[in-house]
């Protein structure tokens, strides 16, 4: 069995973020390849690293945001008490002449890989060397040959979010390290990709609503390509592409609550009884996804008797078994979701 797992910016915030990552890993021992991004928000109004990066690339003339960047790291390699040579990789970093915007971009994960490597001992192995663009696209079979390669039973770290084209590094999108763990998954025929944030999975409602929240517990690829108007740091949307074809599952957990629930996404789901994944309403309208949703006994009769019980004008416009539909002008948000879910999942 194998599993690769993929770290967010948000589970890597700090040395104690990091300390808690090198503990999931090390409580399973077929946790063997990790995935990083950059270190992410620590509060409010902080910034991510990437963005830092990005900034200083675009104004190298800003003190203040290296002075940023470096005191993220130097914070977190302090914390952590570890040997690091820092000070040389600032000058490949901050040397920035000639060098390419993906280049500076990507050194966030890079470093990040690098500490990570060194905590749990385990062997850096730079996305460069794996992740070849063919185009836009990252070239699969080379993927699968290098990774036969690879020996990665003492334990690999991967940086996310970038890998090379011709002689350059290239970004992904943003959020792209899911995309790394999902490729990486594919190479090296991992029967489990995790990919660790700081939500116990996907919610069936926008959580930025500040509604009591439930999380699907399963869902295929297709059903989550289908999901309509939810949170979307959580997984990238074409994150599960590379392994669509597989029977690797993922895992979307939460980094701060290992034994709280997640969501697991795979190829194939059967389910039998009409069943919601998810409620959004946003640009007047309301959308419901999910399975069975037109069935007799379905979804589609309940939500318009809520509609018509609260006098709601509305319009159907569309009734599919994975998705329903309607146009409901000038409510809130908040409003037309919550009567929704309270009424349909919540049973409130
Ligand atoms: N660090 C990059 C970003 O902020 C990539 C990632 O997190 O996946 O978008």
């Amino acid at each position: 069995m194998l599993k690769v797992c993929k770290f967010g910016g948000t589970s890597l915030k700090d040395a104690n973020s990091f300390l808690i990552v090198k503990n999931i890993v090390k409580g399973d021992m077929f946790r063997k390849i990790v995935v990083v991004s950059a270190p992410g928000k620590r509060f409010k109004g902080d910034y991510k690293v990437t963005d830092l990066l990005l900034s200083y690339y675009n104004d190298q003339q800003n003190l203040r945001v290296k002075r940023q960047i470096k005191q993220r790291f130097i914070d977190i390699v302090n914390g952590l008490n570890i040997d690091i040579d820092l000070k040389k990789e600032f000058e490949k970093i901050f040397d920035v002449k000639g060098k390419s915007k993906d280049y500076v971009v990507s050194r966030g994960e890079y470093l990040t890989a690098k500490i990570m490597a060194k905590i749990l001992n385990f062997k850096f192995i730079d996305a460069e060397n794996i992740l070849h663009f063919k185009g836009d696209k990252i070239n699969v079979k080379k993927g699968i040959n290098l990774a036969k390669k690879i020996d990665y039973n003492c334990g690999i770290v991967v940086p996310g979010f970038y890998g090379k084209k011709g002689k350059n590094i290239k970004l992904f999108c943003r959020g792209g390290s899911d995309l790394t763990g999902s490729y990486l998954s594919r190479f090296f025929k991992a029967e489990i990709y995790e990919n660790f944030t700081d939500i116990c999975g996907i919610s069936m409602i926008n959580p930025n609503l500040k509604l009591p929240l439930k999380f699907i517990k399963n869902l295929s690829f297709n059903d989550f390509k289908n999901l309509k108007g939810l949170n979307p740091s959580v997984l990238q949307k074409s994150a599960y592409k590379p392994i669509k074809r597989t029977n690797c599952s993922i895992f979307i957990k939460n980094t701060f609550n290992i034994n709280g629930n997640f969501t697991r996404i795979k190829r194939k789901l059967k389910i039998k009884k009409p069943t919601i994944f998810s409620i959004s309403y946003n640009n007047n309208l309301l959308i419901v996804t999910g399975r069975k949703l037109t069935k007799k006994d379905g979804l589609l009769k309940k939500v318009k008797a809520i509609l018509k019980d609260k006098n709601i004008k509305f319009k159907v416009v569309k009734k599919r078994a994975n998705v329903l539909m309607f146009l409901v002008k000038n409510y809130s948000e908040l409003y037309m979701v919550k009567l929704m879910y309270f009424k349909l999942v919540l049973n409130r």
